[in-house]
């Protein structure tokens, strides 16, 4: 299936993938329509949309008047019934198999708990397609054009290997190997932030813009980026793979190994850490004594909580916590940092915020002053954040799209970095 190397193919193929990519973002055209729009010559289109017809890619709806030239044009429309794509997301919780059309719209969907290990995850990859082809009614092979998988951890994107996932348990799990034993199509592997920033790309900001950046900061800290409209893993996966930065020398003990990682800094699971030393502290300089796990008790008229979730850690900042005030003003002068050196180094036109952060007004606008007070060489950096808005079942819609555009292209993934 690999295309044949060539100025003629590659030409073919990029007309091929341009017409597609405007039937994503128009819905129905008119070849007259997509020889103006792709600026390709009536003959180009022709034959293109001619071979879309026979592949089972494009369908031909009815006539519509049209009066450029004054006779019946077709409209066409990629078909929603005769091929489909399969999108699986191995998340930390469950395990979700996706049937998605041509359009990117999920028509079926089947769900099982995570499962851990190569051997599991394996298995499951075996049995989860056939079943969700025949809960679907599906029983031809051929009319499934490609299979992508989303998972977390490190991914090796080019051999479709997931490296490491500590979460998962899978350690140099050759995905793409194990299902091309069984698929003749298109197989993906794709890391879960790259699929959430396409899917922010794409659903979230409409693709009006060319280069963007996601970063989620939760229980890790994790980057997608997208330049030129396409996913940019890096070499062996690890783009974005900031999290083990150092920002705070002689910090906090991180779980690599190091002192003063930015997830120390920002992520939930030391934050609470942080939280509950400070508010121990509080208790003990207000002259109160700590009461275990239920909370700290109050004294000479001080209370002082001990958060036993981050979420409440975000709640006691919100209601103006003064104890909190000094992690969560290094917390906020580290994730403006990170902002800042984002726009200066990349200069994405956004810069999309996921996570905890998203979720804490109070936080951000913190944020939002002190990168005001950086001298950016263009417009404020504070003007060029956006908050995540796609829900998680979009990053699989988000994957089906990056996987069709491969699919209709005729690419292959790894050829995207070759
Ligand atoms: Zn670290």
């Amino acid at each position: 299936m690999k295309p044949i190397k060539g100025d003629l193919q590659t030409m073919k193929e990029m007309n091929r993938a341009a017409i597609l990519r405007l039937f994503h973002r128009k819905g129905t055209l008119t070849r007259v329509e997509i020889a103006k729009l792709a600026h390709l010559t009536p003959t180009t289109v022709s034959s293109q949309v001619d071979e879309l017809i026979r592949e089972g890619f494009i369908d031909e709806l009815g006539k519509t008047d049209t009066t450029t030239v004054g006779r019946k044009a077709v409209q066409l429309e990629i078909t929603r019934s005769k091929g489909y794509v399969i999108v699986i997301g191995l998340g930390g919780q469950s395990f979700t198999c996706a049937l998605v059309n041509f359009h990117g719209e999920i028509v079926h969907v089947d769900v099982v708990p995570s499962m851990h290990g190569n051997d599991a995850v394996r298995r499951y990859l075996s049995e989860a397609i056939p079943r969700l082809m025949k809960q679907s009614g599906i029983a031809e092979l051929a009319r499934i054009k490609g299979i992508s998988i989303v998972s977390p951890g490190i991914i090796d994107e080019q051999s479709g290997t997931i490296k490491l996932s500590r979460g998962l348990q899978l350690s140099e799990f050759s995905v793409q190997a194990h299902l091309a034993d069984v698929y003749d199509c298109v197989i993906e592997v794709v890391n879960d932030m790259n699929a959430s920033v396409f899917a922010e790309y794409y659903y979230g900001l409409n693709a009006a813009y060319r280069n963007v950046i996601y970063v989620s900061v939760e229980e890790g800290i994790g980057a997608g980026i997208i330049i030129n409209e396409q996913i940019y893993a890096g070499s062996n996966g690890a783009a974005g793979e900031i999290g083990h930065t150092i920002v705070d020398a002689g910090g906090m003990l991180c779980k690599c190994g190091n002192r003063g990682c930015i997830e120390t800094v920002l992520t939930m699971p030391y934050m609470l850490q942080r939280a509950q030393l400070a508010a121990r502290e509080a208790a003990v300089a207000a002259g109160a004594s700590a009461s275990g796990s239920a909370g700290v008790e109050a004294g000479a008229g001080v209370d002082v909580v001990l958060p036993q979730h981050f979420d409440e850690v975000l709640a006691l900042y919100e209601q103006g916590a003064e104890w909190l005030q000094p992690m969560m003003h290094q917390a906020a002068q580290v994730m403006s940092q990170l902002m800042a050196t984002i726009y200066n180094f990349m200069s994405p036109e956004k810069l999309i915020i996921g996570g905890w952060p998203s979720r804490s007004d109070t936080f951000m606008q913190e944020v939002k002053r002190r990168l005001d007070a950086f001298p950016f060489p263009t417009e404020t950096g504070s003007s060029r954040f956006v908050f995540k808005s796609v829900e998680q079942h979009q990053i699989l819609a988000g994957a089906a799209t990056w996987l069709l555009q491969d699919v209709f292209g005729g690419v292959h993934f790894s050829q995207r970095y070759s």
